[in-house]
């Protein structure tokens, strides 16, 4: 419950408490900040990263990603051996925007549905990298949960709060041990 990862550019001040700096292909620093020095840091041999940058995969390869699985579409969001970074929050709000229940399997989702979903996860990491600014665009708190506090949520975090869109109150649910929110208006 403490401790965090940020990235940042190398030439950033760098913050109280930052225990390790590690510099990435990118040319960008990944900086471990541990106040309470409770965290620690570990090297994998032979880590497999897997999954497509969803901000580089294509259309056609995104919909192949989820064709024949039968988990939730939410479960498949997740999957960082399908997509590298789509974390809870991006997942929740980038099903809203396509109007997709989380709760769907990937399978039964058309072409079109996942035409708007494609589109939907870019348009909220593009969203969430532009308002991130340079030091905490991907920061990801203790829980594992991405700093997306600058962007405002449409459906994460606001259960029985009225829908942005058509007032209905926004559904929470767990899926795969996660929190999923959702309008069951907006989202089929
Ligand atoms: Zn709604």
């Amino acid at each position: 419950m403490t401790g965090r990862l940020v990235v940042c550019p190398p030439d950033a001040e760098i913050a109280n408490h930052t225990h390790a700096v590690v510099k990435l292909a990118s040319g960008r620093e990944l900086r471990f900040v541990d106040p309470r020095r409770f965290g620690r840091l570990s090297v994998a041999r032979d880590f497999e990263a897997g999954g497509f940058e969803p901000l580089e995969v294509q259309l056609n390869q995104f919909i192949g990603l989820f064709r024949g699985r039968k988990t939730p579409i939410k479960s498949a969001l997740l999957n960082q051996k399908l997509l590298r970074g789509v974390g809870n929050i991006y997942a929740d709000e980038s099903l809203f925007r396509a109007g997709i229940r989380p709760r769907r399997r990937a399978a039964s989702l058309t072409r079109e549905h996942l035409r708007r979903l494609y589109l939907a996860v870019r348009e909220v990491l593009r969203e969430a990298i532009s308002l991130g600014g340079s030091s905490v665009s991907d920061y990801v708190d203790a829980e594992g949960e991405e700093g997306f506090f600058q962007l405002q949520h449409r459906v994460y975090g606001r259960e029985a709060l009225p829908c942005l869109v058509c007032q209905a109150p926004i559904k929470r649910v767990i899926i795969a041990g996660r929190s999923s929110h959702y309008c069951p208006a907006c989202q089929r």
